[in-house]
């Protein structure tokens, strides 16, 4: 991996190749390639063995042309301002390319929540809203959960600014649990979002999902629903990696007659660590964490952190893929986008991919507001439709310009955020 690599520089040189290829004005260019507003601070908090522990937090709101700015709150040892910022951006680009009325923002803690108890999270996410309570909001910006963390992280935090504020307010934050103003369907929504682009892809590239194999990197919310919705299409995952950390490091879980979901979960913990011992048991075969990368499959699924793909390990990728579907935001390096570019395998880019997640979100907002919640099937189906259509919106444009799918999001995305801007009479 590269140490040197910066998400946020990455994010930048992304939009700028595609602010060139649109023309945009100067004043466009410099508005939108940087956040509106950045928050750091700290968050001190007494820990269980008495002492006191100083956590450092960020809430990035990069644009809020189309609407309030949206985006989750990370939990991660090695967060940085600088990946933040590039989350932050990616949300604004992603909540465009759904259409839905939505600008970006992201959050981050650096901390390691497997070794936080459970009244020492709750200290961090209550000392989390306190220093950014003026700042967000129903019709400002509403957080929601990310890498390592959920919804009782997102009710605590809710808790908290509804103390703050005077009142109750479940429009603050999304993601919350089912029966606290959450939407059924929210859990699964970022993995089935970017199974039905799946879908949608080998569809219009006249392959059957029964006749494919599939590679997943990660086992958390997202790798999970996406392998149990490529199941269920028919599709055999025969490859998932996951982090261990007793071990501080992954591996690979490998079953050739296709890894069986209900089966892994039963052996999951709660960070999507499986358990290993228990996987050979039941005739998995366990190899080196970057193996999730070089398997004869048709489709990777790369669903855990940025960085995973490039220059050092794209051409470890066998002749054999077809697709990839980008699960993560960010997984893949410029560099290394280039190469799959060249190699003609067709790329479903982070921002359209895993778009089902926010999506959600959004219908989480509009049952709150109405109050009035809807059945899981109603949820699913409208999630598949929009995620059918933002697809089919990039997919068409990539083809009548005969360009690069990443490129085609990009260009629908950035128009319509600047459009917004202009209307506003911001730039
Ligand atoms: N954290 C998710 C994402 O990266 C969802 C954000 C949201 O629901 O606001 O898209």
């Amino acid at each position: 991996m590269d140490s040197k690599f910066n998400p946020f520089k990455m994010a930048q040189q992304q939009f700028d190749e595609i602010a060139e290829k649109l023309n945009l004005d100067e004043a466009t260019r410099s508005f939108l390639r940087v956040p509106m507003k950045e928050m750091h601070f700290t968050i001190p908090v007494k820990m269980d063995d008495g002492t006191t522990k100083v956590f450092q937090g960020f809430r990035i709101q990069h644009n809020s042309a189309r609407g309030p700015n949206k985006g989750g709150i990370r939990f991660h040892p090695q967060e940085t301002v600088d990946t933040v910022r590039a989350l932050a951006t990616w949300m604004t680009w992603k909540c465009a390319v759904v259409d839905i009325p939505l600008g970006g923002g992201k959050g981050g803690v650096i901390c390691d929540p497997h070794n936080l108890s459970m009244r020492e999270q709750e200290a961090i996410c209550r000392g989390f809203m306190r220093v950014i309570a003026r700042d967000v909001g129903p019709l400002v910006d509403v957080p929601a959960p990310d890498v390592m963390t959920n919804g009782q992280h997102m009710v605590w935090m809710m808790d908290e600014y509804e103390k703050i504020m005077g009142g109750k307010f479940p429009g603050v934050i999304t993601g919350k649990p089912v029966g606290m103003g959450g939407s059924l369907g929210r859990t699964e929504a970022t993995g089935y979002g970017a199974m039905y682009t799946v879908r949608e892809a080998l569809n219009n590239l006249g392959i059957d999902i029964k006749n494919t194999t599939a590679s997943f990197q990660g086992f958390g919310n997202v790798s999970q629903y996406a392998i149990d919705l490529y199941t269920q299409y028919g599709g055999k995952p025969v490859c998932v990696s996951c982090w261990d950390d007793k071990d501080k490091k992954s591996y690979s879980f490998i079953k050739e007659s296709g890894l069986v979901f209900k089966e892994l979960m039963a052996i999951t913990d709660k960070f999507g660590t499986i358990d290993k011992a228990k996987a050979v048991e039941l005739g998995y075969k366990i190899e080196d964490g970057n193996a999730w990368l070089t398997q004869d499959v048709d489709i990777l699924v790369p669903a855990a952190l940025e960085n995973q793909i490039h220059a050092e390990n794209v051409n470890t990728i066998s002749p054999k893929v077809k697709l990839i579907a980008e699960g993560a935001n960010g997984p893949t390096t410029p560099e290394a986008d280039k190469v799959l570019h060249e190699r003609n395998i067709f790329m479903i880019p982070d921002f359209l991919c895993n778009a089902g997640g926010v999506t959600c979100s959004y219908f989480e907002q509009v049952q709150g507001n109405m109050n009035y919640f809807w059945p899981k099937e109603e949820v699913l189906e409208k999630l598949d439709n929009a995620m059918t259509s933002a697809f089919q919106a990039v997919y068409d444009l990539a083809k009548r310009k005969n360009i690069y799918m990443r490129d085609a999001a990009y260009m629908i995305s950035i128009s319509r955020v600047a459009e917004a801007s202009k209307v506003r009479g911001w730039i």
